[in-house]
């Protein structure tokens, strides 16, 4: 079978060399609990101590800020949690449009059943938040919970978190960072960005799925009861192999391959704009600071599904944006908002982007296929959307 190529890298990328390594050699031998009092069991607790402090290192953070969760879903929905927001004596929460699911939907099911007021900050056609327009919602609603992408997991975009970081403390504001897709892909300084919570996720990085880290420098409440681990904070038996799994994979990042991704990403996009005329492939937010492996392209108004799925018979894997997102009837809230056409409606616009989010195990030969594969493929498509078959009686 031919070799398949996957381009889908900011959904899940497979495990990094350590982490694959250890999985097929050593874990097995891991599966004491690590709470447990005698030494083997201790010898892991140990050594979560040791990944929480390497980790913490790699973040520039303290150790005891760091505490592992089931992923990024769980740290964001740890946070954006009334509970957490009054602990902190915060009543309002600001944040933008194009956030993941994970906050969307958790901030949906706060305005519905809290008395937390939500603010929704504007942001422009590249896909970038409006930093005026934080600073006047701040103004307006001091002491309240920023949450903000660090970089978006559809376009890449980044948003200047150190910026809102500055302009929460004018305001004495608390900050969040959904920083899951930043991790391994651009250097991470959390004394630097100055931000009180943070979220991590394992599998994006090449560790397990179903683990990952909430960064919090100022008090959360619990999720959930039990057993005191994590300080009780997060209860739970620790998920040993998950969690030395992502110890491993932060060792393994190596940010100067990153510069290596840039060029082949760019490599794609100026040439698609080449070969194709600007009204059939076109590529979102190419003026915005991106993350270096993304490349979000529309595709002449043909069906992303379509594309998908006639790109997946020729075995390269893409998507159209948000793996929680495929499948479903409604497009990208993400692209919707970006309000970039106003020919055809925002939803039918990014009901043809699709997503392609490379990793260091990509090469040229493999963009040359989609080079090959994509503009073909949408000319051929728009000649069947033009030209509809002449039904017979
Ligand atoms: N935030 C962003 C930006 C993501 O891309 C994802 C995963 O797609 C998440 C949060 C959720 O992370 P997890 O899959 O670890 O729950």
């Amino acid at each position: 079978m031919e070799r398949l190529i996957y381009f889908d890298h900011n959904s899940t990328t497979p495990y990094s060399p350590s982490v694959s390594k250890y999985l097929k050699q050593d874990s097995v031998e891991d599966w004491y609990n690590p709470s447990s009092v005698y030494p083997s069991a201790q010898v892991l607790y140990q050594r979560i101590r040791e990944s929480r402090e390497f980790i913490a290192n790699h973040l520039n953070c303290s150790p005891k800020h760091l505490f592992f969760t089931s992923g990024g879903t769980e740290s964001i929905n740890t946070i954006l949690s009334v509970e957490t927001l009054k602990l902190n004596q915060l009543f309002t929460c600001i944040t933008s449009h194009l956030e993941h699911h994970a906050t969307i939907k958790k901030i949906d099911c706060l305005s519905k059943n809290s008395n937390i007021k939500i603010c929704w900050v504007s942001n422009n056609e590249q896909g970038e938040v409006n930093l005026d327009d934080l600073e006047a919602t701040c103004s307006k609603h001091p002491h309240s919970l920023l949450s903000f992408l660090s970089a978006n997991n559809e376009t890449g975009v980044i948003t200047d978190i150190q910026a809102v970081s500055k302009i929460a403390r004018k305001y004495d504001c608390l900050v969040h960072v959904d920083a899951v897709q930043s991790l391994g892909k651009t250097s991470i300084d959390l004394e630097k960005l100055d931000v009180d919570f943070a979220s991590f996720s394992g599998h994006k990085i090449g560790a397990m799925k179903g683990i990952g880290l909430l960064y919090a420098r100022k008090l959360f409440a619990p999720l959930m009861y039990g057993g005191g681990q994590e300080r009780g904070l997060r209860p739970g038996t620790h998920n040993y192999p998950a969690i030395q799994s992502v110890k491993l994979a932060v060792q393994d990042i190596d940010l100067n391959k990153q510069n290596y991704v840039k060029k082949l990403r760019d490599y794609l996009e100026q040439t698609l704009s080449s070969v194709s005329n600007s009204s059939t492939i076109k590529i979102n937010c190419n003026k915005a600071n991106r993350l270096p492996n993304t490349s979000n392209i529309y595709c002449g108004g043909i069906s992303n599904q379509t594309i998908i799925l006639a790109l997946a018979k020729k075995g390269i894997y893409i998507s159209e944006g948000s793996a929680c997102n495929a499948g479903s009837p409604e497009p990208s809230h993400v692209i919707t908002n970006l309000n970039v056409d106003s020919s055809s409606s925002h939803k039918d616009y990014a009901r043809s982007c699709i997503r392609v989010s490379l990793s260091p195990s990509n090469t040229k030969e493999e963009i040359d296929s989609l080079i090959k594969s994509l503009p073909e493929l949408v000319s051929s498509l728009s000649y069947v959307n033009t030209n509809p078959p002449v039904q017979s009686a």
